[in-house]
Order: C-alpha cells, then structure tokens, then sequence
C-alpha cells in the first residue's frame, strides 16, 4: 500500500505553509526546547507522517534524540547512535538524505527498543546542516509503505535549515559542543597535515570565513526577494569585473584563468534557478542560497575526484560572495583588520578568495580540506606563499588570534606553540630562508656536473600562472605544459580561439625557451566537470588521453590548430600522452601534418619549426622503442603513469604508497633501456614525471644517462645545487659497483654517496 504526502509538503504551497507555521513556533517565546517540540509536533502534522523526530549532534559524535512526535516520550535524550550508526548516524556521516519505503529491512537499520519504532515501516531522514557541517539530522516516519517524493525530501530538506537555527542558537546544547573540540583550547598541540606548497610561516590565526550567520531565514514576498538576489548578483559580478581588471593592470594577468572561470560560474542560469525555486518555496534570497549550497555540498561529499572536489570548493567560494552581497557585508578583505603576520584558516578556499588578500601581510595558508591538484594550491605555489592542507579536525581547533606555526617541510601545524616550537622554528627559517636566497642566487648559474655535464632542467606547468615561474626559477624551458588543465578549470569545452589565445600567451611568457605542449590528457583521474561520460571499472587502463583525442579527432583538430595558430613563427612542440602502439602515434601525428597543411592553405603564419614527441607511460612501448624512436623528435618518460603500469599499482591509491620504489631494479633498468635506445637514435629521452624532482631519484637518472629533466618548480633550485655539487663520473663508478641492489637499499646507498661526497640533497 502506498500514502502519498498529498499537499502536506509535497508542492510548492505546502512548504510553504510548513515554513510559515514553524516561523510562527519559532517566533512564540518559549524555551528553545519547547520550541523544538512545537516544531516537530508542526512537522509531523503537515508531512502527514506518525513520527517526526530530530536527533541533535554532540561533541562532534553522538546523534541524541533531542525531540521526538511519534516516538516514546521516554526515548527522548535518551537514545544515542553514533555518527555512521543506523539510518540517522547514515545520514549524518554523509550528509545527504536517505528516503526509504521499507527502512526495518534496510542493512544499517539500528533497531533502539525504547523508542518503539517497530511499528514504523518506511522512514524519511535529511542532514541538518549549517554553513556545510552536519547539526543532527531531522527524520519523518510512516506506518505504512510510502515512496516520500523528490519534493517532499526537498520541503525536509528546506525546513532541516530552520531548525539549523534552532540548533546553532545555543540554547539547546552548549554553543561548545557545535564544533567538535578534542584538543584543550589553550593548550599548545601539533597537528598532522599535508604540504601543498612549500615553506614555514608563523603568525596569527585569521578565519578566512568569519561565520555568516543567517537571522532572516522566511519571507512573505518572494518577488521582493528574487529582486535582492538579481541585485546580489549584479553587483557580485561587478566585483568580479573589478578583480579582473586589476589583475589585468598587475600586470601578465597572471591568475586571469582562475577569475575568468568564476565569472563564467556566476552566470549559470542553473544555478540562478535553483537558488530562485528554493526563494518559491518561502525562503529568504540568503537562506535560499544556503539551502543551494547544502545541497550541492550534499551531493558532492562523496566525490573523490580531486578536480571535481575543486569545483565543489570554487562553487562555496561564489555562494560565500553572494552571501555576502545580499546580506552587505563588506567583500574586500582590504577592509578587514589584517595583521602584518596573517595565517589564513579555512576548511577550505577559493583561488580567486586567496588572491583577495593582501598578498605581503599574508604569511600562509591552512586548510582543513585541500589536495595538491586543487587550484588554490595551485595559485599559493604561484604566489610562495606557504600552505597546509588535510589538517584533519582544524576548525574545531582554531580560535582568531591563536598563533601558528605552519611547518610544510614536515607536515606540521603547531597551534599556540611553546617557546622550545618557537626557537626551533627560528632556526628552521633562517636556513630556510638562506636556502630560498641560494637557489635564487644562482638561478642563472650553469646547471653543469663538477666534472663538466650538463643538464636540462625544465618545468611542468599546466595554467598560465604557472609560467612566470621560468624566470623565477632559471629553468631551461616547459618541459610538459599539461593543456587539460586549462579544460578543466573551464565551463565548457574552450574553443579554438580561447586555446590559441593561452598557448600564445604562454609562448610569449616564456619568452623563447621552448615549451611542450602535450595534448589533452584527459579521463582517468582528470574529469571535465561539463562532459558527462559513463563511468569506468578500471579509469586509468580505459578511455582516456590520446585514446580518446583519435576517437574524438575534431577535438583533437581543434587543438592542434589551435596551437599551430600560437605559435606562428616560433617553435611548436607538440607531444602525445599514453601512445600505447606506434600506429596510435602515427595516426595523431597524421592530423597534425593536416592542421599544418590546413594552415598552409589558408595563408596562415606557420611555425617556423614542429617537433613531434611522445609520452613513454605504457609499457608495450618498450616493445617498440626502435620503431617509436625513428618517428619522434623526442620520448618524455611519465613516470608517474610508468610506475603505476610496470607494477600495477595504482598511483591514487594511498595504501600503496612507497610500496613499489622506482629505484628497485626492474624500473632502473625500464628507464635505462629508453634511455640507451635514445641514445642510439639520437633522439632525446626525458623524465617528467615526479621522480625527475626528487634529488636522490634524480641521482639515479643522472648515472642511467638522463639528461633532460622535467618538474614542479620549487624543485628547480634544489635540483641545480645537487648537481653542481655532483661528480657524475664518481657516482656512476659508485651505481655500477652497487650492482642490482633493491630499491630502499640503493636509496639509502646513494643518500650515504651523496653525505660522504658533499652532494647536496
Ligand atoms: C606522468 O604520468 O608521469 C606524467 C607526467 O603525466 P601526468 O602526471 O599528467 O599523468
Ligand atoms: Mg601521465
């Protein structure tokens, strides 16, 4: 049998009617919990459901029954579940809605015999979340089989936001208990978390997001509020115009990519029109934004892709902005008060809000979430500004003002830190600081071993604020320019034009060194957030990379013609990602020769020179090297795509981490047979992927022959002073004597090499 919710809360009027009851509740002047009572009492009636009941989070991990119509009185604040346990801690640990027609039978069902919710068949259940952190959760429960609708689990989800409120007033528990303390407030602690862009920094703690707190959540006229939002909006993009502007006049517009991409995010319509139908619904414009934002977070906290995650955090950042646009609260950070020594605290952050701040009075950056690949990442190495990321549990821990010590060279946050923390880390940034003060130095320094070898050394770049960091770092040219990077951070497939414009103007940056574009590399773990594809078993070995650029050889055309058009009258290096067989690279270098020969035609200035190269990540290449070799001008080992191949090791995957060195024989002597074989063709062997930075790996490359290396530019100077500081005769001497040692052992044989012979590393 199933009930329908009818009108309860199923249309727009009805939630409605919902919102403006609970407003009438919430307005009467009780006790905050009778108010609760009274509210979901209100809830249960007009969802037409026997029990509604909310469950409020304390200290971070238990779900309490804090209110309950349906359910035994008696149960109330008596009946806990722990955060993952059961349908209600289901709910929370994920934060998204779970709507059930027959929940007893569901695997995660939690039977608790003092609330008698035997009688209770299906059940209804949404996250009540408040600026993205799980409060409780707010369920609804029937006899009977009822299949709740889309709308109805919206209506919850709508009114979960009130009783945020309700919750957060700090009436019901402790305002301490909404965010999860472990550590003892004043008491020094060290925190583990990840480096994602080098450095040390002290200073003091500034919230990047200063709570916004909502008041106003319902309102009676919801044209008056469209009206606010539209305002809201205009004048958010006319703030982002700004920023644009002066990125322009800073000169080289260097984070214009990034600017760019929000602006195009501010005007999706979708985005408008979801945030418009919640307004419907009986919302204030900012609540109403929130609600969008909930949801989306919702939707999206399971996603593992890192890229996709970034989207996610960019999305935060514009509804942060918007929020902050309705509500008028100041936008330029400018304005705020911030100290000469400010660490910025976020769970996580725009790039676009981090190029807010002013960039000399900002000393680092720590993030609860955060991944390497993210773009504030991304813009916080462009800038040098030292940033943390994962730092688990950090925003229940950090009050504005605390001090902080941010160590990236171990991975570290000190908070409040002792005297001892202090003076250590005194130490550590002098000679930090003199290091820093030695690569920049002796940036333009030949790169040439003690006894006369020189060596190539190149970075990896992928956006355009990359690029500067050629003549920051006195590298010798791009090694990999990865062009998805500007796919990803786009909204939608960037046309020829747009392309041609970025490659031009990361040729002019460079200003002649020479830079390899390699094409799209794309699937995998890189997704384009505008191009919906089925999903994979196995996404690194399918369809991905150059695969998918011969499958889809308009695209493949598009850029290529697009970067022919850049680089008129200069050198175009041209390289395919994961070739797998010689044909696959024979027929990409095919449509080449006919965008070039399409050029020709059309009377457009050509490059003066193309060099054709491949990517070695696919072992089956091996196979192939003297058919490959006399193609190519030039084979770059991706190392990182090799090693996951070589030992079918995923490269994600964190639980193999270090298992599989690249040092161990059977990849030295992968590389070094390319390597030889280059040789024997004449043609030049690189590596550009993580290996290459890394000075000990490097050591090894050195002694296989490998002259020509490709990286992340923070490795440049470290890379150049270990090889100045190094006699490759002497250490290939020490290699070959070492024979087929295993991979920790001739790590630590070459780190003992290195000590004894003065190499620095
Ligand atoms: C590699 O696989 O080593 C490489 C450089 O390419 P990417 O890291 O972009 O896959
Ligand atoms: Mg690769």
């Amino acid at each position: 049998m199933t009930q329908q919710g009818g009108a309860s809360g199923g249309d727009l009027t009805g939630a409605r009617l919902l919102l403006k009851r609970i407003r009438t509740t919430m307005a009467r002047n009780l006790p905050a919990q009778a108010r609760l009572d009274e509210v979901v009492r209100t809830i249960a009636g007009a969802m037409v459901a026997e029990v509604c009941s909310v469950y409020v989070l304390r200290a971070g991990e238990v779900l309490e029954l804090f209110a309950t119509e349906g359910l035994k009185a008696e149960a109330v604040h008596l009946t806990r579940l722990r955060v993952g346990e059961g349908l209600v801690g289901d709910i929370a640990s994920h934060a998204r809605p779970l709507a059930l027609a027959d929940a007893q039978h569901h695997p995660q069902f939690a039977y608790r015999p003092e609330t008698g919710e035997e009688l209770y068949q299906s059940f209804m259940g949404v996250p009540v979340l408040r600026s993205g952190r799980v409060l409780g959760v707010l369920v609804v429960q029937n006899k009977t089989r009822r299949h709740y609708t889309e709308e109805e689990v919206e209506t919850m989800e709508t009114v979960a936001m009130v009783v945020a409120e309700l919750v957060a007033g700090g009436e019901l528990i402790g305002r301490e208990e909404l965010t999860p303390v472990t550590g003892i407030g004043v008491l020094p602690e060290r925190m583990d978390a990840q480096a994602l862009a080098p450095g040390l920094a002290l200073g003091v703690a500034v919230l990047h997001q200063p709570d916004i707190t909502l008041t106003q959540l319902v309102a009676e006229e919801p044209l008056k509020e469209i009206e606010r939002l539209d305002d809201a909006f205009t004048s958010m993009k006319l703030a982002l115009d700004e920023l644009l502007t002066e990125e322009d006049g800073a000169g080289g517009g260097e984070h214009r990519e990034v600017l760019e991409t929000y602006r195009m995010l501010a005007e999706d319509r979708g985005w408008a029109n979801r945030i418009i139908e919640a307004i419907e619904t009986g919302l204030t414009a900012e609540a109403a934004v929130q609600k969008v934002q909930n949801d989306m977070r919702a939707r999206m906290r399971d996603i593992q892709d890192p890229y996709l995650r970034e989207r996610l955090s960019d999305l935060d950042d514009l509804n942060n902005r918007l929020l902050r646009h309705l509500l008028g609260i100041q936008e330029l950070p400018e304005a705020r008060d911030l100290p000469d020594n400010a660490i910025l605290v976020a769970r996580n952050m725009g790039p676009a809000e981090l190029l807010d701040y002013d960039r000399k009075r900002l000393k680092g950056v720590v993030l609860e979430e955060g991944t390497a690949s993210s773009h504030v990442a991304i813009v916080a190495r462009a800038l040098d500004i030292p940033l943390l990321g994962h730092c688990v549990g950090l925003m229940g821990k950090v009050q504005a003002g605390d001090s902080l010590v941010l160590d990236c060279e171990n991975e570290q946050v000190f908070l409040r830190p002792s005297e001892d923390i202090l003076q250590t880390f005194a130490i550590s940034m002098h000679a930090l600081l003199a290091r820093q003060e030695s690569y920049a130095a002796n940036r333009d320094l030949p790169t040439v071993t003690k006894d006369g070898v020189g060596i190539q050394l190149m970075i990896n770049a992928g956006l355009l604020i990359d690029v500067p960091q050629l003549a920051a770092t006195g590298a010798a040219g791009i090694g990999l320019y990865r062009t998805e990077v500007t796919f990803m951070v786009a909204h939608s497939f960037p046309d020829v034009a747009r392309q041609r414009d970025v490659y031009a103007r990361v040729l002019d940056v460079a200003d002649g060194r020479p830079v390899v574009f390699r094409t799209l590399d794309i699937g995998s773990d890189k997704v384009l957030p505008y191009w919906h594809r089925d999903a994979e078993e196995n996404p690194a070995m399918g369809w991905r990379a150059l695969r998918i650029s011969l499958d889809r050889p308009a695209m493949l055309r598009q850029q290529l013609r697009a970067m022919i058009l850049a680089a008129a009258g200069r050198t175009l290096h041209v390289m395919f990602p994961m070739v797998s067989l010689v044909e696959e690279f024979d027929d990409a270098k095919e449509i080449l020769d006919l965008e070039l020969q399409r050029a020709e035609e059309k009377g457009s200035a050509l490059p003066e020179a193309v060099r054709v190269g491949a990517m070695f990540e696919v072992p089956a290449l091996y196979w192939q090297l003297d058919e490959i070799l006399a193609r190519v001008d030039f084979l770059s080992i991706g190392s990182n795509d090799l090693a996951q191949f070589v030992f079918a090791a995923d490269r994600g995957n964190a639980q193999l981490q270090g298992r599989y060195d690249p040092l161990s024989p059977a990849f030295q002597r992968l590389i070094g047979g390319v390597i030889d074989a280059g040789a024997r063709h004449g043609k030049s062997i690189s590596v550009c992927g993580e290996i290459a930075g890394d000075p000990i790996d490097a050591m090894a490359l050195l002694a296989l022959g490998l002259r020509t290396f490709s990286m992340a530019p923070p490795a440049i100077g470290p890379l150049r002073a270990m090889i100045r500081s190094l006699d490759l005769g002497q250490l290939q001497a020490h290699v070959a004597a070492l024979g087929a040692q295993r991979g920790q052992d001739m790590r630590s044989s070459l780190r003992a090499f290195a000590l004894d012979h003065g190499v620095a590393i």
